[in-house]
């Protein structure tokens, strides 16, 4: 699974200068219905990131922007801007000694931050980049999509006796409701899709899909205006 050295257990001498390519996870520590970790967003973007073939995966940023999940008990929210701070900070500092920096972003809600986080850096000369770790067609939040991933990645955590079908209506119907109340508006399990039908079959298909279009992208590394590599 892994494609990717690991930063955190490299002694200094040997991250070598100027050649590198740091991946950065950005997660989330947020609610994800009653059946997965507050840590899911975290681990999917870690997972990704180390297995992104030549790069030095880094610690994640394990906490982002969740304000519209705060209504559950456990989530942690830092907010839009104190991401966009810290990622600037991040970017500055890990390019003293990296060629590139990319962010593989683990939740929808850290987008703003990282857009301008990442259009700052480049604007100062730094070449920043983010990728998305985006199913298409995937339900929005804790839904099968995420459930089979987690499936596959962290099955000891998932209690799949607990998955239960969240609210189903298609994400742009919901949004004027997430916007006014949040999430617990919207769904009082926390859930927006529906995680019956999750399997780690397809959890695995999913993830190895995920990890060839962050591998080509960051092979192609043409970034578009809003900094995002596809
Ligand atoms: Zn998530």
């Amino acid at each position: 699974m892994d494609g990717s050295t690991r930063l955190a257990s490299t002694p200094w001498p040997e991250v070598a200068r100027d050649e590198l390519v740091v991946a950065v996870p950005v997660g989330s520590f947020e609610q994800h219905g009653p059946h997965l970790p507050l840590d899911t967003d975290t681990r999917i973007a870690s997972a990704v990131a180390r297995a992104i073939t030549g790069v030095v995966a880094a610690p994640a940023i394990a906490y982002g922007a969740s304000g519209e999940h705060e209504g559950f008990p456990g989530t942690i929210s830092i907010g839009s801007d104190v991401l966009e701070t810290v990622l600037v900070e991040y970017g500055r500092s890990a390019c003293r000694w990296a060629r590139r920096v990319v962010f593989v972003n683990g939740h929808g809600g850290n987008g703003p931050a990282l857009v301008k986080a990442v259009e700052l850096l480049r604007y100062e000369g730094r070449d920043a980049a983010w990728l998305p770790c985006a199913v298409p067609g995937a339900d929005a939040h804790a839904g099968r999509t995420e459930t089979s991933l987690l499936l596959h990645l962290s099955p000891d955590d998932v209690a799949m006796d607990r998955a239960e079908p969240g609210n189903t209506a298609p994400i742009v119907e919901l949004m004027p409701q997430l916007r006014s109340g949040g999430m617990l508006a919207a769904t009082p399990n926390g859930i927006l899709g529906d995680p019956t039908g999750a399997s780690e079959e397809e959890g695995e298909r999913l993830f190895a899909d995920l990890v060839r279009r962050a591998d080509k992208a960051v092979e192609n590394w043409a970034p578009r205006p809003d900094g995002r590599l596809v």
